[in-house]
């Protein structure tokens, strides 16, 4: 699809007074739609798919970092996948993006999670297996950092999880979900793809954007919101809580950002029909 494309890549534009960026991690591609959102009959969800541009075969997703400057402080909303490249070639190139936009790992203030999956979180490790952002803080809910520390060691990635962890210890600011985390900075609880996953609205008013992470993967599941993904950790959480976040974001008319959005992943939630739908930008 053209509009994921490999490579490092910055797209400017700002929360009311803030400037921000969408920065890229690159692009990962999943199996085919049918196969990870599997509780609907595959040829449906095949279907929507390709009436939202997707092939059969494959879920070629974005991955949109979004860095926003709060009274001088540079901050970054998930990590993406790390130097290492795990997910091949064509991933982890958030430092190259952050770097094409003026901005070195040192600079970041602060790096907020939305949760602990290796596409979002095995950035904080650098490439010599220390600290990627040497003097951010991050912040993320308790109950997801309680999670990832007590579940069996035998889980998917749970290692990597631990060790995304560990690479900023004594810098980990947990938080207790609900409320202002940050100044500008408002922390949305939106479980069920993980069990602490977290929303977030920078800025104010008619100015604000939510993140939200994956409780969406794709624009497909505004109108199908009872699709779920297979490693969602509650399935029926994760509907509860993206109906609600979509009904708050299309009520208020507030912008949003996803993170496997195609590129940059900007754009509004509007009611349409009985459901819902994306619009960029
Ligand atoms: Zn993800």
């Amino acid at each position: 699809m053209s509009d994921i494309l490999p490579g490092p890549r910055v797209h400017p534009f700002s929360i009311g007074a803030a400037p921000a960026l969408v920065v890229s991690d690159g692009p990962l591609t999943l199996a085919a739609p049918a196969e990870e959102f599997d509780n609907a009959p595959a040829d449906a969800v095949t279907a929507l798919a390709g009436r939202h541009g997707l092939p059969p075969d494959r879920l070629p997703l974005a991955q949109n970092a979004l860095v926003v400057v709060l009274d001088g402080r540079p901050i970054l909303f998930d990590t993406g996948t790390g130097p290492e490249r795990p997910f091949g070639p064509d991933t982890g190139c958030l430092i190259e993006s952050l770097a094409l936009a003026g901005l070195r790992p040192e600079d970041i203030a602060a790096v907020v999670l939305t949760h602990i999956h290796s596409d979002h979180a095995w950035g904080l490790v650098g490439a010599d297996g220390g600290p990627a952002f040497p003097n951010a803080t991050v912040h993320v809910a308790a109950e997801e950092l309680a999670f990832v520390a007590s579940a069996p060691s035998t889980g998917p990635y749970i290692g990597v999880h631990r060790a995304a962890i560990a690479a900023c210890s004594g810098r980990l600011r947990p938080f207790d979900i609900g409320g202002e985390i940050l100044p500008g900075l408002t922390a949305l609880p939106t479980p069920g793809h993980t069990i602490g996953h977290t929303s977030y609205r920078v800025g104010e008013g008619r100015d604000a954007v939510v993140v939200f992470g994956d409780l969406l993967h794709h624009p497909m599941l505004a109108e199908r919101p009872d699709l779920t993904y297979r490693y969602d950790h509650d399935r029926d959480r994760t509907v509860v809580s993206r109906r609600a976040l979509l009904a708050r974001c299309a009520e208020a008319g507030t912008r949003v950002i996803g993170y496997h959005f195609p590129w940059p992943g900007l754009g509004s939630i509007v009611t349409a029909d009985e459901s819902y739908a994306f619009v960029p930008d």
